[in-house]
């Protein structure tokens, strides 16, 4: 990806323009930043023996796909390639964080000597998938550790060319319980009707297995995946306040199908590979801001593991993934169901019982007295690089240069 630098710079002045759960503003000296922080901090932690040497990441440019990568390129040594759907600057409108951020990643990667292909562009196409065998195949030869983590909330299916939505709805049942408006900063009730047997089959289309097996059947097809190769999606399980809205809503079933895709691929790779699903821990994403109730639950739960002093971002999320799970050096730890879990610190039992007792409490009145909102919202605009120490954001800066 190539920044222009070159062209007469449109400075501005940006800043955080926050509507609802996205800001449509993205500061690109914050963003890299960002991308700098999670590269120390595993430098610091320092490089994971018997790892990945070539990896894949789908949805690498934010959360959790940015942070495998960082993780492999700069834990592992791996060479990455990246695929992403971000926006470049355009008439003087910033880049959307993604882009930044992936832009960021490969200069620091290549100042490392370290290769980095960046693949923007629709990962649920065939178009995309092709051109990511074709660079695996010039720049990697094959790829020993794929992971997927996509959220997204439309998908273009690549043989039908139906446009699938996905929903947030709870099934069976009307779902009443307390969320936040984060614009407003008030804790109120939010009704939301069950979904539709549509709804729920659109959202299984959008999030559920079906393109992690097309993704791994393209890359086994063209005998780009190494012997013994290991591919992780990411999900989520969280705590009984946020099951009927996650767990047991559209978005589980969907998830639910992921776990049904990791035992397809597993028959399919016929022990020449291994495919897991993690779950990870709530942590503030673009995705997860978008989620009803989850922005009050992370609020609470954040507030808890900070006191706790067991608080984990993205970053020391996926360290800990590759370095005490996936590449542990025996056999990977798994649950009774084979999936990994990562989110032993958010479910340890004294967590779940602390958070829930605020969560019985908290009201608009005590929000910021016994919640970690504040931390929130400094999170979620770090997000889209702003809030960062060391960046000055009075400084004009040209959008579409980095
Ligand atoms: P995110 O919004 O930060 O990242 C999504 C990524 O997907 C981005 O790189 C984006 O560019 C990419 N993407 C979206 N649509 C695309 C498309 N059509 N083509 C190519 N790339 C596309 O999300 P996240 O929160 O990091 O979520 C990643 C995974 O982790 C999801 O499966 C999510 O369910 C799971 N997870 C998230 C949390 C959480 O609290 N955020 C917790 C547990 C599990």
């Amino acid at each position: 990806m190539t920044t222009n630098c070159s062209t007469e710079p449109p400075s501005l002045v940006i800043k955080p323009r926050v509507r609802g759960f996205i800001c449509v503003t993205a500061h690109p000296h914050g963003c890299q930043e960002n991308v700098h922080n999670q590269i120390d901090y595993v430098k610091e932690k320092g490089p994971i023996a018997d790892s990945p040497k070539n990896v894949l990441v789908i949805g690498a440019s934010t959360g959790y796909g940015l942070a495998s990568r960082i993780v492999a390129a700069f834990g592992c040594g791996a060479k990455t390639v990246g695929v992403f759907f971000e926006k470049p600057s355009d008439g003087g409108k910033t880049a959307s964080a993604g882009w930044y951020n992936s832009v960021a990643f490969e200069k620091a990667a290549k100042t490392e000597g370290l290769c980095a292909i960046n693949i923007n562009g629709d990962a649920f196409s065939d178009e995309i998938k092709q051109q990511t065998v074709e660079a695996i195949k010039t720049e990697l030869g094959k790829v020993d550790l794929v992971v997927y983590s996509l959220a997204s909330p439309r998908r273009i299916h690549p043989v039908t060319k139906a446009v699938h939505n996905s929903v947030l709805k709870p099934i069976g049942q009307t779902f009443c319980a307390k969320t936040l408006d984060t614009d407003k900063e008030v804790v109120k009730q939010i009704t939301i009707e069950p979904a539709s047997q549509e709804d729920i089959t659109e959202t299984a289309a959008v999030m559920g297995g079906e393109d992690w097996e097309m993704w791994i059947d393209a890359l086994e097809k063209a005998g780009v995946l190494a012997e013994g190769v290991k591919t992780v999606a990411y999900s989520y399980i969280g705590p009984e306040v946020t099951w009927p809205i996650y767990k047991d809503g559209t978005i589980g079933v969907a998830k639910l199908d992921v776990e049904k895709a990791a035992d397809r691929i597993n028959q399919k790779l016929a022990g020449s590979g291994t495919a897991y699903v993690s779950i990870n821990q709530a942590v503030v994403t673009q995705a997860s801001s978008a989620i009803p109730v989850v922005p009050l639950y992370i609020s609470l739960l954040f507030r808890i593991l900070r006191e706790k002093n067991i608080l984990e971002g993205c970053i020391e999320q996926i360290y800990r993934l590759f370095a005490e799970r996936l590449y542990a050096g025996t056999s990977v730890p798994v649950d009774e169901a084979g999936r990994i879990r990562i989110d032993d610190l958010e479910m340890k039992p004294e967590v779940q019982a602390a958070v829930k007792e605020l969560w019985s409490q908290v009201r608009t009145e005590n929000l910021k007295e016994i919640s970690d909102f504040e931390v929130y919202k400094k999170e979620f605009v770090k997000l889209f690089g702003f809030g960062l120490p060391g960046v000055d954001y009075e400084k004009p800066v040209n959008p579409a240069c980095l």
